[in-house]
């Protein structure tokens, strides 16, 4: 067996651990050094370090501090590496850890970071998913059950100083067009739960306090959120520093196009086990600048789907012009309404949306003035016939059964 690198103690803090950083910074330190061509394991936090538990209240996703999030393990150094290569990174197998084969999936307060559909769903609730091997349910969501496409949510390298300026420039300057806005359009650098890994003294407040946080995608992959970037798929990422500096958190074991819940897929403590080369030279020569990647030769085997569009005229009529966000929101919209149909609240089919492997796809951007989403759900995830017949729908029994919910406490 693989070497486990990096180990994290589910009883400790996260902010106890550290070869754990919840920043990206040039700075940081490799929590550890390995070779191309070697395999290695290493375990990691769910995103939040442990702070939703496998518990019927939605009060920790209410309270969640989102400016601790993600708890990333990592750096790893990968000897040879150097800016404008391409890091290659298997991922041979993905996993929960032994002692915690739960995750949680669940809806932020619209005061709290959001979600998707946040004007829809506004407070907090939260649902647990029990694994089975490589099958998920949950006691808060009857109905399906599911095979796991479990993926890191959160994969890439560390950023150069060039580009973390970049970064910090282009979003502090959208979120100064809408400083007051309830979620915010974007998370700026703070320094008071920062956590920098092995970073000590005056070095270590100065990055954290430039250190950009982990909640978008940007150049250097990071929190993407694909959920087909899962075991067995093979990544090439752009390499900005000498080494590279490859972390890895946010372990989903399952998740729906768009992670449309945001708290988020179901979200997991676990392991990944990996291979990483280097391709000298491989951003120039392969024109890169976002990674690219190839998928896995296993996926769960869904054919038949149930596919809901949705067209970029929002939930009050008014008319958007070719705006695929509006339109992806209107397919989703549809399924949960669909859904409900059957007996599920509007929150469990949600849930659903957001964990099941439902695809997403962006159908057409052209036949002005309405883009066309479409959102393809497994029918064969549903322990009853969802399809549309004459006879009606047979509502399902599932009374009593439902999502905790937190709404804020009043000010
Ligand atoms: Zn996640």
């Amino acid at each position: 067996m693989a070497d486990t690198l990096i180990k994290v103690d589910l009883n400790q803090p996260a902010t106890s651990n550290e070869n754990v950083h919840n920043r990206w910074h040039p700075d940081i330190p490799m929590a550890t050094w390995v070779k191309p061509g070697d395999d290695f394991i290493l375990e990691t936090y769910d995103w939040t370090g442990g702070f939703i538990k496998n518990n019927d209240s939605a009060d920790d996703v209410r309270d969640v501090d989102l400016s601790t999030v993600h708890y990333l393990s990592g750096p790893v150094g990968v000897e040879t590496a150097e800016p404008g290569d391409l890091l290659v990174v298997d991922l041979l197998d993905v996993g929960a850890k032994d002692e915690s084969q739960w995750g949680f999936n669940g809806f932020f307060s619209k005061n709290n970071g959001g979600g998707f559909l946040t004007d829809h769903f506004p407070d907090a609730q939260k649902s647990i998913w029990d694994f089975k091997g490589m099958f998920t349910s949950s006691r808060h969501v009857p109905g399906v059950e599911y095979a796991g496409l479990i993926h890191p949510g959160l994969i890439g390298c560390l950023p150069d100083h060039k580009l973390l300026a970049e970064w910090n420039e282009r979003e502090l300057g959208l979120i100064a067009t809408e400083p007051d806005r309830v979620p915010p359009l974007a998370n700026p650098p703070f320094a008071k739960t920062a956590h920098m890994g092995k970073m000590k003294g005056e070095a270590r407040d100065k990055a954290a306090a430039e250190g950009a946080r982990t909640v978008p995608p940007r150049e250097h992959g990071g929190n993407c959120d694909i959920k087909d970037l899962s075991r067995g798929s093979r990544i090439f990422f752009p390499v900005y520093v000498k080494g590279a500096g490859l972390s890895v958190g946010d372990l989903h074991f399952s998740q729906g196009d768009g992670e449309i819940t945001f708290c988020g897929a179901i979200e997991m403590a676990g392991w990944v086990h990996m291979r990483v080369s280097v391709i000298k030279g491989g951003m120039a020569t392969y024109g890169i600048k976002n990674p690219i990647f190839k998928p896995s030769p296993i996926t769960p085997n869904y054919k038949d789907y149930l596919i809901f569009e949705g067209i970029s005229v929002d939930e009050k009529g008014k008319q958007h012009y070719l705006d695929v966000n509006v339109a992806y929101r209107q397919a989703c919209l549809n399924a949960i309404e669909y859904l409900k149909k059957f007996g599920y609240s509007g929150s469990q089919a949600y849930s659903i949306l957001g964990t099941a492997p439902v695809q997403g796809h962006i159908s057409g951007v052209v036949d002005i003035p309405n883009s066309c989403a479409t959102l393809w759900l497994p029918t064969e995830i549903f322990n009853f016939d969802i399809n549309p017949s004459s006879a009606g729908p047979v509502v399902q029994n599932f009374k009593g059964i439902d999502m905790p919910i937190s709404p804020d406490r009043k000010k």
